[in-house]
Order: structure tokens, then C-alpha cells, then sequence
């Protein structure tokens, strides 16, 4: 079985939660786009884990991970990572995690190039998080970049990273007018990571066709959602990477295989972080009590995300673009509080009223048309099965779901690992 979970939205729709909640019947995770740019947060009784580039299979003993070729690894990061976690006990050898030989470096470089040009915009900044995830895929598009099999051979690293680093001087020095970059030190940045690195590097074509062929159960986890994909999503506000179902067999080296389901996360209200279009956008007390009771700031970076409620056409759109199977709907019971929960069900644009989402400035110019559900009022944080929740609650989810045209599966009704409903 080869499933995709990926996000209908603009990411931070819970993703790492459902994937570790389904992990246990999966014998592989693969992370397949992106890079340290997003968080996934996983509560189970092991502790509270914000997962940035490690694949959430991680948390469970007998999963192999696999970080495939799709990616963009800054691998001080991943160091960091990794070792946050072993100080908690959770194991982490070559057995199971597999990195990518095809998998790109970020660099320091790239890091600070996202810095000088964010700085460079002032307030036409894209909200980039300012980890080098744009000049690093634009690299890789260049042919520029260190791969994980740079690291293997010494001589081919050190030959390709002055070449590198003199071309990317142009910019530093001569564009930017900064300090130039020193090959030696990306060098011996790349041979101190490196080092630690060298044994999860593979081939990750070979493991996976072998684990087709044996039929083993594999999932692929997407980080941010179908609006932040950057051919479909709201450019130039997206990242850099394809977040959508389709790319993961490439992104983790058999792009030959077919996905059997695609797991659309949407969660029971909208945020969103970073600058661009974001239509049902609340603003003040209102918004400010949504964030509060969802816990809306960025795991990766602890920015206050922007909120509003479920906003139907953009998820439509999401769902159409991931090609969903199913939906998990994620952090019901964040809207325990409201007496009536809006939800976005059109836009209006120069008048003209519409559930198509729209491009370019006619998104600029798209007005929410809201609707308002009765709320439920009650902690539903306890629900294990539909008959436990409130009428309220699953009318809500029935009007989604019809909104939507996808069957909503799962609820997540907190984020512990045993808070969600199977509908
Ligand atoms: P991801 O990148 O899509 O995994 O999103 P985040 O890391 O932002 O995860 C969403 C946050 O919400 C995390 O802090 C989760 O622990 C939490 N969470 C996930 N599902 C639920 C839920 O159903 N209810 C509540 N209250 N919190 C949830």
C-alpha cells in the first residue's frame, strides 16, 4: 500500500500528527520536498517532538525513514535534529533512516543569500524563513549544488565547492556588496557534518523498488499544503518545492510508483504564514482568540501565524490538486469556543461571486462571503467515535465534507495520539 499525506491548505494542517498516528501501520516514512523551512509537531508518551526534517516514522521503533531526492537538507540541522532527539531516547542509526545519495545540500551560502535578499525587499519581502530554501532549490534548478554523494569523495567535494563558492561570490560580494564566502570554511562545514552523515547515505531507488516489489506498506509525508506548491500554489508566496501528492514517488526516487491513497490533512479552520493572498483572514480580538485556542505560531520558527475560518474554496482546490482519497480533519475542537463558526463558502470578485479558486490579482481582489454553522460549545476533546460528538460537531463536518466533495475520514479532535474519531 502506497500512501501520501499531504496538506489541502497552506501547511501546518497537523500533517506530522496524522502521519504519526498512522505510521504504525506503515513500514516506511519518506519525507519527499522541502527542507528545515516547516515543523511538524508530535505529541506522543514519548514527549513533544518538533520534527523539521526528519520523517515523523522517526518516534516509532521498527519504521524506516527515508529522506529522498526531492529534498533540501541543511545538514547542521539535521545534526541538531537528530541529536535533540537520541537525548530522548529515540534511536537513530542507519537502519532506519536512509538519506537520499541525490538529495541536495543547503548550504550556509544559501542561508544567508535568503537573509540579504529578505533584508533587500524590506516590506516586499516574500516571509521567507530565511533557511536558504529558495536559493537552494533555484541552485538545483542551475545544476549548482552539492548532493549527499559529494560526500563520499573528498577530492570531488573540495574541487566542486571552490568552483561553487567562487560563482556564488558574484552575488555575495559583487551583487550584495557583503563579505565574500570562504571556500574552506563551507568546506570543512561540509567534512564536520559530513562525517556524521556519510553511513544513512543510499541509494533510496533500490530500497524502495525492493520494498514495492515485497509490497510493504509505505508512506509518503509532505511538508506545507497544495496553496504553498509552487507550481499550484499562490506564487510568489509559496515555497519552493512541489508539495503535492503527485511528486512524492519522484521526490523519494521511484517515480514509477502509483499511490494507492492520498490522506488530504485539512484542518477545521484556516492559517496561513508568511505574506501573500489570504481571503478569509481574520483580524483583531477575534482573530487573536482563534490563534490562542489553536496555537497558531510557526514550529519552526515561532512566528504568530495568520487565521480565519474554513475557507471552502481554497480546500476544494487543495483536494482537486492532491487528487485526495479521504480527509483527516484536524483540530475540531479548537472551535469548542465559538457560538457560531464562520466559514468561508465563496469569494466575491468585482462583484461576481464564485468557488473556483482564483490566480494573480484577481485572488488580490477576492472578498470571503461567510457563513455562519451553530457551534458546539462543548469540550469535544474526549470523543473516540462519531456517537460522542455534539450534533453541532458533525453537521460541521457534514457541510465540509459536502463543500468539499471528499469523504472526511478521520477528526482529530486534540493532538495527543489517541484524540481522533474514525467517521
Ligand atoms: P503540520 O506541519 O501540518 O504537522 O502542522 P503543525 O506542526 O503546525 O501541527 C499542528 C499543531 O497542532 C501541533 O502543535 C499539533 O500538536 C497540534 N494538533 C494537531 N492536531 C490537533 C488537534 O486535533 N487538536 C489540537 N488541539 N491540536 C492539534
Amino acid at each position: 500500500m502506497l500512501t501520501a499525506i499531504v496538506g489541502t491548505n497552506w501547511g501546518d494542517e497537523g500533517k506530522g500528527r496524522m502521519v504519526d498516528l498512522l505510521s504504525s501501520d506503515y513500514d516506511i516514512v519518506i519525507r519527499y520536498q522541502g527542507g528545515n523551512n516547516a515543523g511538524h509537531t508530535v505529541i506522543n508518551e514519548k514527549g513533544k517532538f518538533i520534527l523539521n526534517l526528519l520523517p515523523s516514522g522517526i518516534l516509532r521503533e521498527n519504521t524506516v525513514n527515508v529522506m529522498g531526492c526531492g529534498m533540501v537538507i541543511d545538514i547542521e540541522h539535521l545534526y541538531n535534529e537528530a541529536k535533540r532527539l537520541t537525548d530522548k531516547g529515540i534511536s537513530i542509526t542507519p537502519d532506519n533512516l536512509k538519506i537520499s545519495e541525490k538529495a541536495v545540500i543547503c548550504m550556509p551560502y544559501h542561508r544567508l543569500l535568503d537573509n540579504l535578499e529578505e533584508d533587500r525587499l524590506r516590506d516586499m519581502a516574500y516571509g521567507s524563513t530565511r533557511r536558504g530554501i529558495a536559493p537552494v532549490y533555484g541552485d538545483k534548478y542551475m545544476k549548482k549544488s552539492v548532493r549527499m554523494i559529494d560526500l563520499l569523495n573528498p577530492e570531488t567535494l573540495e574541487k566542486k565547492v571552490r568552483g561553487l563558492v567562487e560563482w556564488k561570490n558574484l552575488m555575495i560580494k559583487g551583487g550584495y556588496g557583503t563579505e565574500a564566502v570562504d571556500a574552506g570554511e563551507m568546506i570543512s562545514w561540509l567534512r564536520k557534518y559530513g562525517d556524521w552523515l556519510k553511513p544513512f547515505i543510499c541509494d533510496t531507488t533500490l530500497l524502495l523498488s525492493a520494498a514495492i516489489k515485497e509490497e510493504k506498506n509505505i508512506l509518503f509525508e509532505a511538508q506545507l499544503g497544495a496553496l504553498k506548491d509552487i507550481d499550484f500554489g499562490i506564487v510568489p508566496y509559496t515555497t519552493s518545492s512541489s508539495t503535492i501528492a503527485a511528486y512524492a514517488p519522484i521526490g523519494s526516487g521511484v517515480p514509477f510508483a502509483k499511490l494507492d491513497r492520498v490522506i488530504g490533512i485539512t484542518k477545521a479552520y484556516s492559517s496561513a504564514v508568511g505574506e501573500g493572498p489570504f481571503t478569509a483572514e481574520l483580524f483583531g480580538e477575534e482573530a487573536a482568540k482563534l490563534r490562542e485556542a489553536g496555537g497558531e505560531y510557526g514550529a519552526a520558527t515561532g512566528r504568530p501565524r495568520r487565521v480565519g475560518p474554513f475557507d471552502v474554496v481554497a480546500t476544494k482546490y487543495g483536494v482537486i490538486i492532491q487528487g485526495a482519497t479521504e480527509i483527516a480533519l484536524t483540530k475540531l475542537d479548537v472551535l469548542s469556543y465559538m457560538d457560531k463558526i464562520p466559514v468561508c463558502v465563496a469569494y466575491e470578485i468585482d462583484g461576481e461571486r464564485t468557488t473556483d479558486f482564483p490566480i494573480g490579482d484577481r485572488l488580490d481582489r477576492a472578498k470571503p462571503v461567510y457563513e455562519y454553522m451553530e457551534g458546539f460549545k462543548t469540550d469535544i476533546s474526549g470523543c473516540r467515535k462519531p456517537g460522542d460528538l455534539p450534533k453541532a460537531a458533525l453537521d460541521y463536518i457534514k457541510f465540509i465534507e459536502e463543500a468539499i466533495s471528499c469523504r472526511i475520514k478521520y477528526v482529530s479532535v486534540g493532538p495527543s495520539r489517541d484524540q481522533y474519531v474514525i467517521m
